[in-house]
């Protein structure tokens, strides 16, 4: 069985992260979309909740679960017996970002390897931080983010009124 772990804030997920799961799905037996902090990034929603979200749209797929580590992501593939890790491509910043990342994935687990997407053109630009910022504007986020996560958003908003 062939187990690969995709890694991210997911804060939260979009259709950017289910084109990536999408195209990973057919070619691992299982995918663990794994939710970890980032200690770079101050999170908008709690990690249960981004749990919450990314199990909402995950239904369509049969060899996708959602977990979330407190811990480094090297560790959780170890034990879950991962052979590879998937991450996405937008443009020439994540580019320098993920050569640095593999660098430090490969000093501490230099059997795992780390599987790369290019994004599709129509998600070349979508992120989860421009999701929320166009949220924060009150801008349409409809074909950004699946409908369940729209809804969180809106719970998030009817809440501060
Ligand atoms: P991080 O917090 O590690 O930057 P994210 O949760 O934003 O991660 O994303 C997880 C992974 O998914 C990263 O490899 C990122 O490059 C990728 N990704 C995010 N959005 C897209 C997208 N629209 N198209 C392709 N890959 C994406």
């Amino acid at each position: 069985m062939r187990i690969a772990v995709y890694p991210g804030s997911f804060d939260p997920i979009t259709n950017g992260h289910l084109d990536i799961l999408k195209r990973a799905s057919k070619i691992f037996d299982h995918i663990i979309l794994l939710i970890a902090i980032n200690p770079r990034k101050k999170g908008k929603f709690s990690l249960e909740k981004r749990k919450e979200m990314a199990e909402s749209v995950l239904g369509e797929f049969d060899n996708v679960t959602v977990d979330f580590t407190s811990g480094m992501t090297i560790d959780y593939c170890r034990k879950a017996n991962a052979v590879a890790i998937v991450r996405g491509l937008r443009d020439e910043n994540d580019f320098a970002f993920e050569l640095e990342i593999a660098k430090v994935y490969k000093e501490q687990n230099p059997d795992i390897e780390i599987v790369y997407f290019m994004a599709s053109r129509q998600y070349e630009s979508l992120s989860s931080t421009v999701v929320k910022n166009k949220h924060e504007l009150g801008e349409d986020i409809e074909n950004l983010v699946p409908h369940s996560v729209e809804i969180s958003f809106d719970k998030i908003k009817a809440f501060l009124l």
